[in-house]
């Protein structure tokens, strides 16, 4: 009997929805991008099951998906032969939004269209996306494996509801049916959906096939047949091969923004990216893209990581987190590796030579690309904005990665007193090359504010000597200068630390003065000592201010005062 029932979309569909509808208006063939690729995960999917269970195919191999148009019914139809959906993964996955920081997601919707917009592209729209260019949609679907009368048949008009009903379905997988909105035709011309076909998904996984009319034999004046009648047949429209399997040669800029627009989800293009091919004792294929922008949810603690993995061109998991550090976390794409076995999991990714081996090429990969980018004076600009994007991320690094910590630090931009600006563009090795000298370290003051940095008093006896000092306020700085202490062999400093010693800078004479200063005042450093007793540790001439009379510091082992605030802002 064919049970039918509705059922309501969670609030989070309901309100995506109406945003979608609205906000995705100047993006709104993105529903094929996002149809093909659900196709296509769905012939990964079954792929990866029929390894274990060869019936799955049931005599159906040829894994492809087919696009066609009905004019007359306003309808176009998306049909794969992939895994299918079972009744229950009908409701779970078409229904609700299963993603991770959702609630996130929507908290940073501003109303501005056009903001929103990039960002819903961001959190990836799916199937969703269907109802940007239709007011009711259709699945009907048939899990791999199942019997034919275990059909399910999904509609919506997008609204508040969607009903869910059994049908047979004798052909395993999913057929998607857009019922086009008036205004839409533009969908219903069959060379618009070819073209942005081929624009979004040319070199996905499988064929994307249209349907090609029957060409009548074409004959000449005499009665010859000059060219013969070709029938009608279904005919791959895109390359269908993986593009990460093509020779670097063979594929243009274009082709690797569009593949990168379909892995990640992104209508922007991406920054730039790194494609190799490692032979030799570990061999694998890695295409790692590096995005624009951050993803709203960066910082958000499970966050996804971008990376798929597919073993000889089958695809394995998304999200597999074991192949970069978590400090290169925004790195978008996927590893194919030759030497993994298919049915490798987590738990065998966890700890295995294979995967360290791709890890630490990866890692050398995305370091010295972003190493090319920061050198490349042309790609200045470039630089700047992933610095601005991912800089905070990065730093994350040489706690987390020791071996590179070099590379890693060699890469980061701060502000300094050398051109006094809040915008970090100057680097470690432009600091070192300015060093005056007799200068042994790499000064630094860490502060809450850009401005606490800039006008600190500690900074008076640097900025008289010409010495530069980095200004450093992110949050994270402070942690980040505990686990990054040398840098091309010279030592980081702190300018808050009591030890400060500038006096290899000093000539004779002024060495005397200051003896002479330290003698005047040892009653007063005295009676300073008495007077504030436990409060401080101890009281001391200082040859470091110029125009204030008096500064905090604190001693080389201990705390900065900064960390001291920030632990107790947390109740330590
Ligand atoms: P995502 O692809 O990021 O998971 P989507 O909104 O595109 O999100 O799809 C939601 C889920 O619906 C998919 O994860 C998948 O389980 C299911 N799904 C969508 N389209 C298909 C399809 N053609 N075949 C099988 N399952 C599908
Ligand atoms: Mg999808």
């Amino acid at each position: 009997a064919a049970q039918k029932e509705t059922l309501g979309f969670q609030t989070e569909v309901k309100q995506l929805l109406q945003l979608m509808i609205h906000s995705l208006y100047s993006n709104k063939e993105i529903f094929l991008r996002e149809l093909v690729s659900n196709a296509s995960d769905a012939a990964d999917k079954l792929r990866f099951k029929a390894l274990e269970n060869n019936d799955l195919y049931e005599n159906d191999g040829d894994l492809r998906v087919r696009v066609s148009v009905n004019k007359d019914a306003r309808t176009i139809t998306i049909a794969d032969n992939g895994i299918g959906m079972t009744r229950e993964d009908v409701i779970n996955n078409l229904g609700t939004i299963a993603k991770s920081g959702t609630a996130d997601f929507f908290s940073k919707l501003s109303g501005d269209q056009a903001k929103d917009s990039q960002l819903i592209g961001q959190f990836g729209v799916g199937f969703y996306s269907a109802f940007i260019v239709a007011d009711e949609v259709v699945v009907k679907t048939r899990a791999a494996g199942v019997d034919a009368s275990q059909g399910v048949e999904w509609t919506s008009k997008g609204e508040g509801d969607f009903t869910i009903a059994d049908i047979e379905v004798p052909q395993r997988g999913t057929e998607i049916i857009l019922h086009l909105r008036e205004d839409e035709d533009e969908f219903l011309d069959d060379w618009k959906v070819r073209s942005t076909i081929t624009r979004y998904s040319d070199h996905i996984n499988i064929p994307v096939q249209m349907f090609k009319e029957e060409v009548p034999a074409v004959t000449d004046e005499e009665g010859n047949e000059s060219s013969p009648a070709e029938p009608a047949k279904w005919e791959a429209i895109n390359k269908g091969t993986a593009l990460w399997t093509c020779e670097k040669a063979d594929i243009s800029e274009d082709e690797y923004k569009e593949f990168y627009k379909t892995v990640a989800h992104d209508f922007d293009d991406p920054l730039t990216w790194s494609h190799s091919k490692v032979e030799g004792k570990t061999e694998y294929t890695s295409l790692l893209y590096i995005p624009k922008r951050a993803p709203f949810n960066m910082w958000d603690r499970d966050t996804k990581n971008g990376i798929k993995l597919y073993v000889q061109r089958v695809f394995i998991m998304d999200d597999a987190e074991k192949f970069l550090p978590s400090y290169l976390r925004f790195v978008k794409g996927l590893v194919d590796s030759n030497d993994l076995p298919l049915n490798v999991s987590r738990e065998i990714l966890q700890d295995n030579k294979i995967t360290q081996s791709i890890r630490s090429g990866n890692t050398k990969k995305i370091l010295s690309l972003l190493d090319r980018m920061a050198k490349n004076e042309e790609k200045a600009q470039e630089y700047a904005t992933f610095w601005k994007e991912f800089g905070n991320v990065l730093k994350e690094g040489p706690a987390e990665d020791f071996a590179n910590k070099e590379k890693i630090a060699k890469l980061f931009r701060f502000a300094s007193t050398h051109n006094d600006t809040a915008e970090q563009s100057v680097g470690l090795d432009a600091y070192i090359e300015r060093m005056k000298e007799g200068q042994d370290k790499i000064y630094y003051i860490t502060a809450d504010s850009f401005d606490a940095a800039k006008n600190s008093p500690h900074l008076e006896i640097f900025r008289k000597k010409g010495i530069e000092v980095l200004l450093m306020s992110d949050r994270i700085d402070e942690w980040l200068m505990s686990h990054l202490t040398e840098y091309s062999e010279k030592q980081f400093q702190s300018v808050a630390k009591a030890n400060v010693d500038l006096s290899d800078l000093d000539d004779e004479e002024t060495k005397k003065e200051q003896e002479e200063t330290e003698k005047e005042f040892s009653s007063f450093v005295e009676r300073a000592k008495t007077a504030l007793g436990d409060k401080v540790k101890d009281v001391k001439v200082s040859h470091r201010l110029t125009e204030s009379p008096a500064v905090i510091t604190t001693d080389e082992n201990d705390m900065n005062t900064q960390m001291a605030k920030l632990l107790e802002a947390a109740g330590q």
